[in-house]
C-alpha cells in the first residue's frame, strides 16, 4: 500500500461511517468514496447493522460530514451540490454555503461571510482551509507588510 493511502486509510473508514450515518446507500458510498462493497459491509457489520443502512434525522454537521471525502494533503472534498463554483448544502429546507457550515463547526461561532477557499483545491471545504473576511484582511495586511504594493 503506498504511504499516502496508509495515512488515509483511517480517514476512509471514517468517511464510510459518516456517509452511512448520512443515509447514503452502500452503493452510493462505493461510488462516491471509490471503495468496495466489502469495505462498506465490513463497517456496517462492525456497527451492528448488517446490510441495512443507517437512517435517522441528521444534524447539519452530520449531513455535512456525510457529503465530503478526505483526500491527500488534508483536504476535504465536497461531493454534493455546487452552485457557480460554490459548494452548497441544503438542510431542513434551507440552503447554506458548505464552507460557512465548516467554519461554524471549527470555530463554534458564525463566520463574517463570505467564507472562501484558503487552499488551491477548488472543492475543498476543510474548515481549516476556509477563510472568513477578517482572516482574509489579516492575510492581505501580512502580505502587504512583507512585499509592499505589488504592480498589478
Ligand atoms: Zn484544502
Amino acid at each position: 500500500m503506498p504511504q499516502d493511502f496508509q495515512v488515509l486509510a483511517p480517514q476512509i473508514r471514517l468517511d464510510i461511517t459518516e456517509h452511512l450515518i448520512g443515509a447514503r446507500s452502500p452503493q452510493q458510498v462505493c461510488r462516491e468514496l471509490d471503495v468496495t462493497l466489502a469495505d462498506v459491509t465490513d463497517i456496517l457489520t462492525g456497527l451492528g447493522h448488517g446490510r441495512i443502512g443507517l437512517r435517522r434525522h441528521l444534524t447539519i454537521e452530520q449531513y455535512f460530514r456525510s457529503r465530503v471525502r478526505h483526500i491527500d494533503g488534508g483536504h476535504l472534498l465536497w461531493l454534493d451540490w455546487v452552485e457557480r463554483g460554490v459548494p452548497v448544502l441544503v438542510h431542513g429546507g434551507h440552503v447554506y454555503c458548505a464552507r460557512t457550515v465548516a467554519w461554524r463547526m471549527a470555530h463554534s461561532t458564525d463566520a463574517d461571510r463570505p467564507v472562501t477557499p484558503g487552499c488551491p483545491v477548488p472543492l475543498c471545504v476543510a474548515p481549516e482551509h476556509s477563510v472568513d473576511r477578517p482572516t482574509r484582511r489579516t492575510l492581505a495586511r501580512i502580505v502587504h507588510d512583507l512585499f509592499g504594493d505589488q504592480p498589478s
